[in-house]
């Protein structure tokens, strides 16, 4: 642990001169710790198949309420949709711990508006950790400015889901081991328990949800083809895209943040994208907004033109 904060503590005073940061909080980084180290208590409490895909289908699930919904909506307006599916995806995103929507969606339009500047919360320019989790572990950022989300601050259904952002995690990691102990009883060949569902089905898939969520602020920024040059380092990047149902189109996302499909072209798998489509086609969501194909394919037009 005193390794730990020294490593923390030196690599920030390293990246003084970008900021004015508060530095790391650490009654708030037991937990974060702790969820990493819960992942081991897998030996134990061991492996089974209907565990295993528990924890694939809330990851794949989870990842699909932050990229389209604390992503896509909340953050940046993509789409429309009504006010208990918004209640709903924003429940199941807060289940991501990721804390809740009105601090998320706070503090990216802040990225937006500050990309790899000096008021950029998680610029790799300020140091690659800090932009993957050294920033919302610091005191800094504890609390969002609510001054930058208006229109979501006014339902007090989400304010609930900032207020008590441990809530919904610990309701899921309950949740798992009441499953798990039923399954026990009732289905005893599946082989599993309650503290196996919590172990894989919490613990895993929200670690590996959390890492690979913050990879689109650090990696995304640093490694991957740029095909527009915006103002900032935002790159494309395939594999991350892969890992994050879309999010990995990151140059394309900050060219046209306001578009619900990142991956503008065909090749470029968006798996959120698509499962909006579909959510359009029943009527769950409209006014799905993507760009135009002009904008999209300027800087194509410019290099066959010559310029
Ligand atoms: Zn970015
Ligand atoms: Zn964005």
């Amino acid at each position: 642990m005193r390794a730990l904060r020294y490593w923390f503590d030196s690599h920030l005073q390293q990246q003084d001169s970008y900021a004015d940061r508060a530095g790391i909080d650490w009654l708030r980084i037991i937990p974060f710790i702790g969820l990493h180290l819960g992942c081991f208590a897998v030996f134990w409490v061991g492996t089974s198949t209907v565990a295993v895909a528990i924890a694939v289908g809330l990851y794949l699930l989870r990842m699909f309420a932050i990229t389209a919904f604390y992503h896509r909506y909340f953050a940046h307006k993509s789409f429309k949709t009504s006010r208990w599916l918004q209640f709903l995806f924003a429940l199941i995103g807060a289940s991501a711990t990721q804390r809740g929507p009105l601090w998320w969606a706070a503090h990216h339009r802040q990225h937006h508006r500050h990309a790899d500047k000096d008021k950029d919360p998680h610029s790799p320019k300020q140091g690659f950790i800090w932009s993957h989790m050294g920033w919302f572990l610091s005191r800094k950022h504890f609390k969002a400015d609510l001054s930058l989300v208006p229109e979501l601050a006014r339902f007090p259904e989400l304010r609930w889901l900032d207020r008590y952002d441990i809530a919904v995690p610990v309701l899921l990691a309950v949740s798992l081991y009441a499953i798990g102990e039923s399954l026990a009883v009732w289905q005893p060949t599946l082989n599993t328990s309650g503290w196996q569902l919590v172990i894989w089905g919490y613990f895993i898939s929200t670690v590996l949800l959390i890492h690979a969520t913050l990879l689109i602020n650090s990696l995304a920024h640093r490694l991957g083809r740029r095909r527009y040059q915006t103002q900032d380092d935002s790159r494309n990047n395939f594999w991350l895209a892969l890992l994050t149902l879309g999010e990995g189109w990151h140059n394309n996302h900050h060219y046209h943040a306001a578009s619900a499909r990142q991956g503008f072209y065909w090749w470029e798998i968006d798996i959120s994208y698509y499962l909006l489509l579909c959510m359009k086609s029943v009527g769950l969501i409209w006014d799905v907004r993507t760009i135009a194909k002009e904008k999209r394919d300027a800087p194509q037009i410019c290099r066959e033109a010559g310029q």
